[in-house]
């Protein structure tokens, strides 16, 4: 159902989307970045549609896309551990799906686009800062092979946005841009809370058949279990997703149910980051003090939200499928574990299993941790030294996070343990483990301190550094002379301790 709402801000009941034209930016329109792939390999297109002067205007929501009725999604969401009410897309836009020449689905999505039905008191835009971030993340992340929203493109505009970015009392002018984001789905667990807590309970139903014939082919509709197959596979792919944070370091900083995907995968950029030294107690957005959503504290983020989604469907489940559902969440912590247990296996080149393979990664991360070894660069080093080098503790000035590491008095008793490991593999040699190992450990990954310099440049008009960084994440497991040149493999300058993630978006 449709709620014909167009952009005064509003509650909207009996609705899941409203009808709501996105705002064009003021011009002139400057196009900063595009992914090629996602033009080419996803939507079909031919790189020439970027020497037409619509492509700018297309895809900042200045002129319609023929046949598209754009929408905004309502949804709600437990934001920091409470009911927040509806939230919707205050400043996002579907425009639409694409089925590709592959078959797949997509759902093609305007964020910075103006006010909806859902902006509250915000001004439907988004920042060309926050937007660099979340194109140059998105992008990165899929090539890390973690499941992800993608980016298309990124257009900025003189139109101005103003943004108190600390929260500290001054306001300073920015400018608008809009990225094209592109999902299977951008249905999100509020989706569904939203419909449960204003007692719309046909309409849930209603959306729940919909997303699980659309987006869960395999679950029969006859099934009488069917939400339960749907909680399951929920349950098992939002550990699997947090798993993979944890093995690259993510943190997506803002872990409530309106910023987590039915579909699992990773959506809504915000104040995310990547731990540079080791430490669970990583916190990427700034205005979580209490450190709710710290690295270390996603994989509890995760089953809260999972639990809010059993709320959510409980209006429509039998009081012994409650249970039931119950249940599936108490398996959570072990199915993360045990793929935590996987990356990180693979991470080390285990092969096999060995009932000390836990300890041994424990053992890692505690050194990590007491001597804040760099998180991303200590298992890339492991992956391009060989383990005689590792055995005999000659370490390389280049392998500056090992050197780190190897300060701490229980280094040798870790080592000694690892090779022992190693050397219990059969079939296996150290080049061999060493290629497995530098195809799973990322010698690039979009540091807070290589963003935040990006942006500097792009402010004052100089894309160059975003482009730099768009190649570059493009292979993060191949180490590249460009990237080398400028350090993007070296210990973080003094100044990237400093920085402070904004909190205004
Ligand atoms: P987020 O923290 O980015 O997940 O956003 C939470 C909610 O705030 C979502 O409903 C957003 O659409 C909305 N929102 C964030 N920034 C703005 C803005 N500048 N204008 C309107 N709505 C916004
Ligand atoms: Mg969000
Ligand atoms: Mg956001």
């Amino acid at each position: 159902p449709l709620d014909a709402a167009g952009t005064s801000v509003r509650t909207v009941t009996n609705g899941v989307f409203s009808l709501s034209a996105p705002t064009p930016l003021r011009g002139p329109l400057t196009l900063v970045a595009v992914s090629k792939e996602v033009l080419e390999d996803i939507l079909d297109l031919d790189l020439s549609v970027l020497q037409s002067e619509d492509f700018v205007h297309y895809f900042s929501g200045g002129k319609p896309f023929p046949g598209s009725v754009p929408l905004a999604h309502r949804y709600g969401g437990h934001q920091f551990g409470y009911w927040a009410g509806q939230l919707g897309d205050g400043r996002a836009h579907l425009l639409g799906e694409y089925t590709n020449k592959d078959g797949e689905r997509w759902e093609l999505q305007l964020k910075g686009s103006g006010k909806t039905p859902y902006s509250r008191s915000g001004d439907g835009r988004a920042v060309l800062r926050s937007s660099v971030r979340e194109f140059l993340c998105s992008e990165a992340m899929h090539y890390l092979g973690v499941p992800t929203s993608r980016a298309a493109s990124l257009i900025v505009s003189d139109e101005p946005v103003w943004r108190d970015q600390f929260y500290d009392g001054n306001v300073t002018k920015e400018r608008g841009a809009v990225v094209l984001r592109l999902a299977k789905s951008w249905f999100r667990i509020g989706s569904l809370e939203i419909l449960a807590r204003s007692g719309e309970v046909d309409l849930l139903r209603k959306l729940l058949d919909f997303i699980l014939e659309k987006y869960f082919p395999t679950i029969q509709s006859n099934d009488p279990d069917k939400f339960l197959v749907f909680y399951s596979k929920v349950v098992n792919e939002t550990a699997q997703l947090v798993a993979r944070w944890m093995s690259v370091g993510f943190a997506h900083g803002v872990c409530n149910t309106d910023n987590f995907s039915l579909l699992s995968v990773t959506i809504d950029y915000g104040p995310f980051g990547f731990m540079e030294s080791f430490d669970p107690s990583f916190v990427p957005n700034w205005s979580d003090d209490e450190g709710r959503y710290s690295m270390g504290r996603q994989a509890n983020g995760g089953r809260f939200n999972l639990g809010k989604l059993a709320e959510a469907l409980g209006p429509i489940l039998r009081p012994e499928q409650l249970s039931l559902m119950e249940q599936i969440l108490k398996d959570y912590p072990q199915i993360y574990h045990k793929r935590f247990l996987e990356f990180f296996k693979a991470k080390l080149g285990l092969l096999g299993h060995d009932e000390k393979d836990e300890d041994l990664i424990a053992f890692l991360l505690k050194l990590m941790e007491d001597t804040h070894a760099d998180f991303t660069m200590t298992f890339r080093q492991l992956s391009e030294l060989s383990d005689h080098q590792v055995q005999a503790r000659t370490i390389p000035p280049e392998a500056w996070a090992i050197r780190d590491l190897a300060m701490h008095e229980l280094f040798s008793t870790w080592v000694d343990m690892y090779v022992r490991r190693l050397q219990k593999q059969q079939n296996d040699s150290d080049d061999d483990r060493r290629r497995r190992m530098r195809s799973v450990n990322p010698r690039y990954v979009l540091r807070n301190w290589m963003a935040e310099s990006a942006i500097k440049k792009a402010e004052r008009n100089d894309f160059s550094e975003v482009h730099l960084l768009q190649r570059i994440l493009r292979w993060p497991f191949q180490e590249q002379a460009a990237a080398e040149a400028v350090g993007y493999a070296a210990q973080p300058p003094a100044w990237a301790r400093e920085l402070k993630i904004n909190v205004q978006p």
